[in-house]
């Protein structure tokens, strides 16, 4: 048994002070306050408070929207380069991910599938032995396309956007050995609302998104078991007073939980606020739509099959010279901490965005709270949102 002590734990409902987390087998097995229960004599103590008087602890964040990080492509990589990847994620806070798509040839999007749902069932297994650096969870895939708006596409290529039917979907969820955990879908697209209806029924996060939709068609997406929106105000058809769009009911419904790429770059931080007030604690959701890039000095990098260029934090489309942006090179306790700078919100309020609220999203019960039962992914954080530690698994 291992028991973790801190000054204070969010979990993050709620607020514990002076804690005490309860770690057996790799889950948490209880959390309680230490004026409710002693130590064990038997147990393993990780005193947290003995370096940092003020550690908070609190659930490992969740990437729902990832394309990659640290020179590594989630389209492109080996079981190795992923390992590369999942260990530089750790040291952000990141203890489990979606690998997302991006729109590429059906044979190559297919053949990155069975790479990556190869990587997932590795993560599945027995974890490598003790001392081994803490590993981020793939924990299952994120499609985002081939099924976008050729109008709303931004950086995907046309030619590999194709119209939703069951077929392709099929084709697509069977390459990935049904770990497909959530797709970014247009629902205007002729045949996405059958697509959405039976993504939804296989217990998938539809997300809509990369859209031009109209309020009408937004609402039949909901109708039809859509739940979530992706990156809201990037590739959206724009909010009008008159024809609110897909914006409108991403913002307003309170059936769809929504995310935001707050990298103050892809959204001003006023609007970052005013998403945050839309949304509300319970369904704000954190992403980074980060490339290979992230983590890396500035320079050319892949995404799927397009090349990006970073300077400054900016990712943009290679040899365009209208530099749209593609993707970020964003962290999550970058945008934790971008988020308790752009509004008011707590630490604790801006944790729940990168771990309770996309796990609630996307149906992951094991992950993104400190519960009993759920597996033992923790940071360790400064009051500021800085990463002390990184625990996956309980170690
Ligand atoms: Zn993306």
């Amino acid at each position: 048994m291992i028991v973790l002590c801190a000054h204070r734990l969010y979990t993050p409902r709620e607020e514990i002070l002076n804690p005490l987390l309860f770690i057996e087998d790799g889950r948490i097995s209880s959390v309680s306050s230490r004026t409710e229960r002693e130590i064990p004599a038997q147990a393993t103590v990780l005193d947290f408070t003995r370096d940092f008087p003020d550690a908070i602890l609190a659930p490992g964040f969740v990437d729902i929207h990832m394309h990659g990080g640290a020179g590594v492509d989630v389209m492109r990589a080996s079981l190795a380069e992923l390992q590369h990847l999942n260990k530089f994620l750790t040291t952000h806070g990141v203890t489990g991910y979606f690998p997302t798509t991006v729109a590429a040839p059906l044979d190559q999007t297919c053949t990155a599938l069975e790479r990556i749902a190869d990587a997932i069932e590795a993560a599945q297994g027995p974890r490598a032995g003790n001392g081994d650096q803490a590993q981020a969870l793939p924990l299952g895939i994120h499609l985002e396309g081939p099924f976008l708006s050729h109008k709303r596409r931004g950086v995907h290529p046309p030619e590999n956007l194709i119209e939703p039917t069951l077929e392709i979907f099929e084709r697509l969820w069977q390459a990935a050995r049904g770990h497909v955990r959530m797709i970014t879908i247009a629902p205007e697209l002729p045949g996405a609302i059958e697509v959405i209806a039976e993504a939804a029924r296989r217990k998938i996060c539809v997300s809509i998104g990369h859209s031009d939709a109209t309020i009408k068609t937004a609402h039949a997406a909901v109708e039809a078991g859509a739940r979530h929106a992706t990156h809201t105000f990037n590739a959206m058809r724009p909010l009008d007073h008159r024809e609110p769009g897909i914006l409108g009911e991403a913002l307003t419904s309170e059936q769809l939980s929504a995310d935001i790429i707050a990298d103050g770059i892809h959204v001003a931080p006023e609007i970052v606020k005013l998403f945050l007030r839309a949304k509300g604690v319970e369904r704000a959701v954190l992403i980074t739509d980060a490339t290979a890039a992230a983590g890396m000095p500035d320079g050319t990098y892949q995404l799927g099959p397009i090349q990006v260029e970073v300077k400054n934090g900016r990712c943009t489309v290679h040899g365009e010279p209208d530099g749209k942006l593609a993707g970020s090179v964003l962290t999550m306790d970058r945008a934790v901490r971008n988020v308790t700078r752009f509004s008011h919100w707590s630490l604790r309020d801006a944790v729940r965005a990168a771990t309770l609220n996309p796990t609630a999203a996307t149906g992951l019960r094991q992950h993104g709270q400190i519960t009993a039962g759920a597996e033992a992914n923790i940071v360790v954080l400064s009051p500021n949102g800085e990463i002390r530690r990184t625990m996956v698994r309980g170690g």
